[in-house]
């Protein structure tokens, strides 16, 4: 399907907790994206799994920029669940991590530049190494950490990454800072596709170990995460979970109910 195709089909648009997303295939995600690299377009990318969905219901801002982006795309087996919970079908689950390789392919293919902005300093530069090893030819053209002062330095941040222009910014602050700094930089920023993209640089340049596939395939993923980091995580999981859970049944009586 055409970019245009994928994004006007209203069979794909899907909305939970008044935050609307698409339902696609990875392939029809990938050829999405690479239509606005392209067409010279410009599009902001992000990702929703259950905790973001939780802050959203909190975040006003963060859930108007959500609805402002033409391309959201659902994360994580939460988003399946809730999708589920309303009488819905996920194509499938496009989290930033698996949709990464894919992306690296086409770039690499379509001589497609990317910029790393994000993590703590020496994380960017760790993924390029490791991207630019995996995928011989790859066009990473810059990187710079996600802690400078993003009150204050940002303008200097976004010379650094217009100076190279890349066809991809890669943004990993985490959400929603990630969002609200992609948000409010947009016009600013010489890139067609900016892509808020969470932890997943940490992930990338070896910092941090994935989950078994066993676990990614059975959808708890999230389980070896909080084994990982239970003292950061386990607000966002232990409680997190179950109150998403309770909101998509609040808000699917709600709905019910108009
Ligand atoms: N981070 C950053 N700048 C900040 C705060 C966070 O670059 O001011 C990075 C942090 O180092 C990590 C990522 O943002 O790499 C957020 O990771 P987290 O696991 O919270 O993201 P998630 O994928 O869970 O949204």
């Amino acid at each position: 399907m055409t970019r245009t195709m994928v994004l006007m089909d209203q069979s794909n648009q899907l909305n939970v907790l008044d935050v609307g997303f698409l339902s696609i295939s990875m392939d029809d995600a990938l050829s999405l994206v690479s239509g606005v690299v392209k067409a010279d377009g410009k599009e902001c990318v992000s990702f929703i799994n259950a905790d973001c969905l939780n802050i959203s219901s909190g975040d006003h801002e963060y859930r108007s920029i959500l609805n402002s982006q033409r391309i959201v795309l659902p994360d994580g087996a939460g988003m399946n669940i809730a999708c589920r919970m309303i009488g819905k079908r996920l194509k499938a689950n496009l989290n930033g991590t698996d949709l990464l390789p894919e992306l690296c392919e086409i770039s690499k293919k379509n001589d497609f530049t990317l910029f790393l902005l994000g993590a703590a300093p020496g994380v960017a530069g760790r993924m390029k190494k490791n991207l630019e090893a995996s995928y011989p030819g790859l066009n990473v053209v810059g990187e710079q950490h996600g802690y400078f002062d993003h009150d204050s330095e940002s303008a200097d941040v976004i010379a650094k990454i217009n100076s190279v222009k890349p066809n991809i910014l890669l943004v990993a602050f985490g959400a929603p800072r990630q969002e609200k700094w992609i948000h409010r930089h947009q016009h600013e920023i010489d890139s067609n596709l900016l892509i808020g993209v969470g932890g997943l640089f940490d992930f990338y340049s070896g910092d941090k170990k994935r989950a078994p596939m066993w676990m990614r395939n059975g959808g708890i993923e999230w389980l070896y995460r909080l084994y990982l980091e239970p003292g950061r995580l386990w607000r966002r999981y232990i409680i997190g979970n179950p109150l998403f859970v309770y909101r998509i049944l609040k808000w699917k009586k709600k709905q019910s109910q108009a």
